[in-house]
Parts: C-alpha cells; sequence; structure tokens
C-alpha cells in the first residue's frame, strides 16, 4: 500500500503484465505476424468481438463480474458495496491497418489499475467498472462513437444504413449477435437508472500527437475535447468535351474546378480565423474517393481526362474546442462554399453527416484528482486540450462527471501501424489510473 491507500504492485511485473496484454491482442486482427503490418478490427466485427472477450476472460479470471448491453458494449465490473460505479473507458475496434493502442491503451490501462486494487474492491464506497465502448473509429460505418452513443441513446439512426465493406451497421450489429433496434428507436442500453449510478468516468488514451514525447512529460491532463462538425460537399456540374468546349463559366460548368476553389476559399478562412486566435483544425479527407458512397453515386466516375467534370463531392471534418465559435465558423464555411458555387455556375448541395459537441470543460474535481495522483507519485503532468474526439466526449455530453489522461506515444503517431506506446508509459499511465480511482470509490 502506498501512502494514498492504494495497492501498488511492482512496477516491474505491472509493465510485464501489460505486456503480455498487448502481445495477446496483437494476435486478434493483426494485419500480418508483427506489430508493424498494422491491425484491422473494424466495429461490430468478429475481430473486435474477440478482442473484448479476450479482456472480459482477464477481468473474470481477477474476480469481475461481466455484462453485455442490448448493442454489445462490455460493462466489467468489481464486486462490492455501494450502488455507484467509478468507470473507465476505452474502445478495441481499430482504423483499417491501424495500431495496436489507440484505445486498447485505455483498455488494457484500466484493467490494470483496477486489478491491484483487489484487496480494496470490498472496502470502497463504489464499484468500479472497466467499459469496452464497441465501434468508437469513423472509419467503419462513417460514425464516430457508435457504441457510447447507442449506451445513451444519442445515435442519429441513419447511421444503420451506413455500410462498412458491403455489409451495413444494422446487419453487422446483428452479425455479433446484438440488437440494432436500440439505435433504430433511439432507445438508450443503459436506462436512467442505471446512468445515474456512473458517479464519473475516466478515460486513459495515448495522446495521438507529440507534445508529451517533445517535451518529456509522461501524463497529460486533458482539459477540453474539441466537437466536430463534418460536411459532405457535393457538386454538380455539366459533361462537355475538354477540346470542343471554351472556357469561361458561360460554356463550362466544371465540379472540379469549383470544388477546388472551394477548397482554397475554405482553407483561407481557416487560417485567418486560427491568425485571430480560435482553435481550429480542419481537412478535406475525402475527394470523390468514398467507395460505399460511390456505388450510390456513380455519376462520379463519368468523370474523365478530356471531359469537363460533371459531378465531384468532397467531405470536410472542422474541429474546435469552441462551441459557439464552431457554430458561426460552420455557417461561414457554408456561405463561401455557395459563393464559389455561383462563381462556377454549379450546383451545390451540402449535408451534414455529424455535428458534436465540444467538451470546453472536462470534469475539473476529476483534472484535480488526476493531478494530485500525479504529484503523489511524482510523475510531472501538464495540462492540454484532447484534438481527437472520444468516447469521454460522449459521456461528458450526458452531464456525467468525465476526465481523460494521455499518455505518450512514439513520434505522436496514431492510426498508423507504427502506432506505439512504450510498456513503461502504459504502467506509468496504469498506476497514475488506480490511484484516481481510488481516489473517486472510496
Ligand atoms: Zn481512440
Amino acid at each position: 500500500m502506498n501512502r494514498t491507500g492504494t495497492a501498488m504492485h511492482s512496477l516491474p511485473a505491472l509493465i510485464r503484465r501489460i505486456q503480455e496484454r498487448f502481445e495477446k491482442l496483437e494476435q486478434i486482427g493483426s494485419l500480418g505476424n508483427r506489430r508493424e503490418d498494422g491491425f484491422d478490427r473494424p466495429a461490430w466485427s468478429d475481430m473486435e468481438t474477440a478482442a473484448m472477450k479476450y479482456i472480459q476472460s482477464a477481468a473474470e479470471k481477477a474476480g469481475m463480474v461481466s455484462t453485455w448491453d442490448g448493442v454489445g458494449n462490455l460493462f466489467l465490473t468489481t464486486p462490492g458495496h455501494g450502488e455507484e460505479f467509478v468507470q473507465v473507458g476505452s474502445h478495441i475496434d481499430t482504423v483499417p491497418s491501424g495500431g495496436n493502442y489507440d484505445g486498447a491503451a485505455g483498455i488494457v490501462c484500466g484493467l490494470e489499475a483496477i486489478i491491484p486494487l483487489k484487496p480494496m474492491w470490498e472496502r470502497l464506497n463504489r464499484k468500479l467498472q472497466l467499459v469496452l465502448w464497441r465501434g468508437e473509429e469513423s472509419a467503419s460505418f462513417n460514425a464516430v462513437c457508435k457504441g457510447s452513443g447507442a449506451a445513451f441513446g444519442v445515435c442519429n439512426p441513419d447511421i444503420l444504413k451506413h455500410t462498412n465493406r458491403d455489409m451495413s451497421l444494422y446487419a453487422a450489429i446483428q452479425a455479433q449477435g446484438f440488437d440494432p433496434s436500440f439505435i433504430a428507436e433511439k432507445k438508450a442500453t443503459l436506462g436512467p437508472e442505471q446512468k445515474k449510478k456512473i458517479a464519473s468516468y475516466i478515460e486513459l488514451h495515448i495522446e495521438q500527437a507529440k507534445r508529451l514525447e517533445t517535451d518529456g512529460i509522461p501524463i497529460g491532463v486533458v482539459s477540453s475535447i474539441r466537437g466536430t462538425v463534418r460536411l459532405r460537399v457535393e457538386v454538380s456540374g455539366e459533361a462537355n468535351h475538354s477540346g470542343g468546349t471554351p472556357m469561361g463559366i458561360r460554356y463550362r460548368k466544371d465540379a472540379n474546378l469549383a470544388i477546388a476553389y472551394m477548397q482554397v476559399g475554405i482553407h483561407e478562412a481557416c487560417s485567418y480565423a486560427i491568425e485571430k486566435g480560435s482553435d481550429l483544425v480542419q481537412t478535406a479527407g475525402i475527394v470523390n474517393i468514398d467507395g460505399d458512397f460511390n456505388k450510390k453515386h456513380p455519376l462520379v466516375y463519368a468523370n474523365s481526362l478530356t471531359k469537363v467534370s460533371p459531378y465531384g463531392y468532397f467531405a470536410l471534418d472542422i474541429r474546435s474546442n469552441n462551441t459557439a465559435f464552431l457554430t458561426d465558423y460552420v455557417k461561414d464555411i457554408k456561405k463561401i462554399i455557395q459563393e464559389r458555387a455561383k462563381r462556377f455556375n454549379v450546383e451545390v448541395k451540402i449535408t451534414e453527416i455529424l455535428r458534436l459537441a465540444p467538451v470546453e470543460k472536462l470534469d475539473p474535481a476529476i483534472q484535480h484528482s488526476i493531478e494530485a495522483s500525479c504529484r503523489d507519485l511524482k510523475i510531472p503532468f501538464i495540462e492540454m486540450p484532447s484534438g481527437a474526439i472520444h468516447d469521454a466526449a460522449l459521456v461528458a455530453g450526458q452531464g456525467i462527471p468525465a476526465g481523460m489522461i494521455f499518455i505518450p506515444c512514439r513520434g505522436g503517431i496514431s492510426h498508423n501501424p507504427a502506432e506505439y506506446a512504450s510498456p513503461e508509459d502504459l504502467a506509468r499511465g496504469s498506476q497514475i489510473l488506480s490511484n484516481v480511482l481510488y481516489r473517486l470509490a472510496r
């Protein structure tokens, strides 16, 4: 026991156990024989389920009790007293050709934060619960935080029609033995009574940037989470002969050219906003190449080297940690797009795919607990915002006190087979997490 009463296992033993857990996970959804070959564990796939079951069996061996909710989120709970829970959660799905640490770090560290507290479980006033959310990554089914969203009944039912490798989300949920009607009917898998029992929620995650590594700081205490607005902009022009058609908008309705000018316009708006001091990032990650979307919009294939472009589209992901700014900025962006469409004599359709409000301030009491734990264990930390969305944002959106801990990842690289977090950094994160859980549950 250390002076806060937490049972701390020796660091080398913790490092060894964490390493073993990751070695087991490396065998699930691996794209080759080595970690560097990358991973593929899409939402509601056999691989995601297998990874969840591995953690389930490890938790059960340690004496925890498991329950699956209606859509297949997994809850692993310590026996003990008290009606309330302190949750620690994350996800275990990956992007295609992703790494083994985005999400899984939070699950493994969460498990290895709860197990060392075993001598205390019965003495705590709240139970500890490890939550494995399904399908956090947008890469499958084009929607973010699907499992945590379903738990609280906030997923847009339209996402059930979204496909991944020719399978709809509806079918994928059924194929894993769960019930998509929760999402279809916006019915929370966690009822109001269960939700009330969640006293606090913490998520540990790799930073997915390189500030911690660069500054040599092992722990980031997350203060805010950027929200996002995602748009799909479809532009319709008119096909015509590239040689015969004179230049100028009297003759040409060139969709691809209009898209290029739209992108320049919105990039300039972004640079201007940042210069003025706003928190903002934006990315046009897709231009005409979304395979599933193209199946339903085959006109994109009518584009050719010798044609004025009849149709094109791009997707835009805009993020900020300031709600009011994000709302106004998106309005401005839509105006710029409309103006460029007019200038190039093309039609434009803007569809909002997703709007997720920022968490401007994560729970201050949890933040203090994390900082106090760092001081306790003499581990340096800094306060920092999260650029990426995490399940913690969905939980915080429900009014549940939520906090996040970042640990370094090598080179800041994520969503890439080269993604890596060292067992030492993971173990330090796990120790902090353990200490925080004890503080929140005692
Ligand atoms: Zn993640």
